[in-house]
């Protein structure tokens, strides 16, 4: 059973989506900004679930807000035109290659990528000074292309970080490299991984809020 309707809340021009299924609680999730996300009982009456929905106004509102300081933050980038290395644009995309700004969106794309991959040394000689000074095993490390993640680390300690890392500040930079390198003692996320990472990152909990606000990053088309 499919239900459609806006609700009065004033939630102002967002669409809530009712999902009925069977399932005993109920359920709520920011689809986008224009859409919103119920998933109730089958047999919870419409009521209730306006109810529930009013009761969450301040949620919605604080989440919203949110949504649209992370929009602005990631509007200050502007990848079509600019190379960021640490957070600061380092050049003009058209100083990559004669004719740039004749090319069509996905060679720019693919000239833009081509770039980043180039300036990854940093982060291998990073890994590896960090590694070295720090005792840690690593065997190899690669840039990936992950459009959900920063960085993994195999159990043959191949480490990977995704190559958008270098247009992170360098405090991010790090961070992600020792919670990768703390991977190789640790595989998972338990008290004790975050206590290893905290060594070498000890505000890392700001870092990881903080690195949340380039995570739209991930999504870049190039
Ligand atoms: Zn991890």
């Amino acid at each position: 059973m499919l239900h459609f309707f806006l609700v009065s809340v004033k939630i102002l021009t967002m669409e809530i989506k009712i999902v009925k299924e069977r399932r005993k609680t109920l359920l709520l999730k920011i689809v986008s900004r224009e859409e919103i996300l119920v998933k109730a009982p089958i047999r919870l009456n419409d009521a209730k679930i306006n109810n529930f929905i009013s009761s969450k106004k301040k949620w919605f509102e604080d989440k919203i807000k949110k949504m649209e300081s992370l929009e602005e933050f990631a509007n200050h980038f502007y990848f079509d035109k600019y190379i960021y290395e640490f957070g600061e644009p380092i050049m003009e995309t058209k100083e990559l290659a004669i004719g740039f700004s004749s090319f069509s969106a996905r060679k720019k794309n693919k000239v833009i990528r081509e770039q980043y991959f180039s300036m990854f040394s940093y982060v291998k000689d990073r890994v590896n000074e960090y590694a070295e000074k720090y005792g840690f095993k690593v065997k190899e490390v690669n840039p990936c292309v992950s459009t959900c993640k920063w960085g993994s680390f195999s159990s043959s300690k191949e480490m990977k970080i995704n190559f958008k890392a270098i247009i992170l500040p360098k405090d991010l930079i790090d961070y992600i490299i020792f919670h990768e390198l703390c991977h190789s003692k640790h595989m998972n996320h338990k008290p004790q991984f975050w206590k290893e990472v905290e060594k070498y990152c000890p505000n890392y909990k700001v870092l990881r809020q903080k690195i949340k606000e380039f995570s739209f990053l991930l999504k870049t088309p190039f």
